[in-house]
């Protein structure tokens, strides 16, 4: 049987479920586990840590007849340096050291995502340098991963694994048992009753902060998911920027849906209260977690948030699904938002468009569908005129400022809306048939 990564479509599922209270505090059990798992890992490394740093520095200060002298505090501290590399030295050590991770209960392979989990989250701060892993919080929305496994089974379908489905209600969870499932995708209903080879993954199961359950199944085969879009010869290229949501190499522009905005007076009346709520409890020494008006609260401000989630979600869908399926290259800037970000005023409009998940959700349905997506390097998109090749800024021409938004080429006198160019030159960037900017120059 293949491996889900060698296969050669992927799609993901997602399904509300509704698990019965029973089921309920075994997910909030393999959730607490879970988070356990990897807070050790993280407290345990940072003891670790500051272990050695104490002897560095000591190593540096004292005079050298003091160093094989340890006082009881630093014996201590190296005993907990051991300690603490013997722990993280095997994925397995952990559920030996806890005997309360060795109930029947709790699912092994949460356990053994959560340490994967904590690996990644080491490798995606030594990529891109930032957001060393912390605690996890206790939180009023949960999560836990657990795998789809494939035993002695020569081929895999979707309901003969450790998660499988039952029939077009019913899903068969590790650990649950069967939980009722919300309408099934005609899509993955046909692949059930039909018989196609499908490999489920990784099973994420949640419960959001306004007590909804859902199931994200990552699903793999070599047959497609889905028929290939037609082909329709069109070709565009999109910039993406602030005025607008954005502008295309057609001219045609998509205004910014400020759907964060327009709630905002609403969130901030819900979240006042809320936190007057958090206060009042406080004061009379109540826990937050019984405190029923807060709690009643809580869940107003989640599902506020949760409206402005799903709002913005439909519209990235929507406009992605167009472009993929009306074009058959779909070209736009790579994100830099490290550096944008570090802008804080721009930092609000950005997470509020969601242009990364957007330039996601294009290249997943690129795929999907048969299309091509790609991203270029942003540079001189903006500054160039698209009709010569001039570049703004360059052999004495005044560089575009961000309030220039309508400028004519000095050079051909083409008369240019400014993010109107920008998509033109991102298109054409895309297709290859930019000149050198330096010999074009000179
Ligand atoms: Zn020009």
């Amino acid at each position: 049987m293949k491996r889900m990564s060698s296969l050669a479509y992927h799609f993901g599922i997602r399904l509300r479920f509704y698990p019965s209270s029973k089921q309920k505090k075994l997910i909030k059990l393999n959730y607490d586990a879970q988070r356990f798992v990897y807070n050790s890992y993280v407290g345990r490394n940072r003891s670790s840590y500051h272990a050695k740093c104490y002897f560095l520095v000591k190593q540096s200060k004292a005079m050298p007849f003091a160093f094989s002298i340890l006082n009881r505090y630093e014996t201590k501290l190296a005993e907990t340096v051991v300690a603490n590399n013997e722990l993280l030295a095997k994925p397995k050590n952990i559920r030996d050291a806890y005997s309360f991770l060795r109930i029947k209960e709790i699912d092994s392979l949460a356990l053994a995502n959560a340490i994967q989990n904590y690996h990644k989250a080491w490798n995606n701060y030594r990529k891109i340098g930032y957001g060393i892993p912390t605690f996890h919080k206790k939180r009023s929305d949960w999560a836990y991963q657990t795998n789809c496994q494939y035993i002695k089974q020569d081929e895999a379908y979707l309901n003969n694994g450790t998660a499988k489905f039952i029939d077009a209600k019913h899903v068969k969870l590790p650990k649950l048992g069967v939980v009722r499932i919300a309408g099934l995708r005609k899509l993955i209903k046909e692949r059930l009753f039909k018989h196609i080879p499908t490999r489920i993954g990784t099973v994420t199961l949640k419960k959001t902060a306004e007590d909804q359950f859902y199931l994200s199944m990552q699903s793999g085969s070599d047959l497609a998911f889905v028929k290939e879009l037609p082909k329709t010869q069109n070709q565009i290229g999109i910039d993406l920027n602030l005025d607008n949501f954005l502008t295309n190499s057609n001219g045609a522009m998509v205004a910014n849906p400020h759907f964060y905005r327009q709630a905002e007076k609403k969130l901030a009346h819900a979240q006042r209260v809320l936190s007057r709520r958090q206060r009042r409890a406080k004061k009379a020494r109540r826990n937050l977690r019984t405190a029923k008006n807060y709690q009643k609260q809580r869940l107003i401000v989640a599902k506020l948030h949760d409206r402005i989630r799903r709002q913005r979600e439909d519209f990235l869908q929507v406009l992605s699904t167009a472009l993929i399926k009306n074009h058959d290259l779909v070209v736009a800037e790579e994100l830099r938002s490290k550096n944008l970000l570090k802008n804080h005023a721009l930092s609000q409009a950005i997470s509020d468009v969601g242009w990364r998940k957007f330039l996601n959700m294009l290249a997943y349905k690129g795929r999907l569908y048969g299309k091509e997506f790609i991203t270029i390097d942003p540079k001189y998109t903006t500054q160039r005129c698209h009709a010569c090749g001039t570049i703004m800024g360059h052999n004495g021409y005044k560089k575009l400022k961000l309030k220039d938004r309508e400028w004519t080429c000095p050079i051909c006198h083409t008369y240019h809306i400014r993010d109107w160019n920008a998509a033109v030159n991102i298109l054409q960037k895309g297709l290859g048939s930019w000149q050198n900017p330096k010999k074009q120059a000179t």
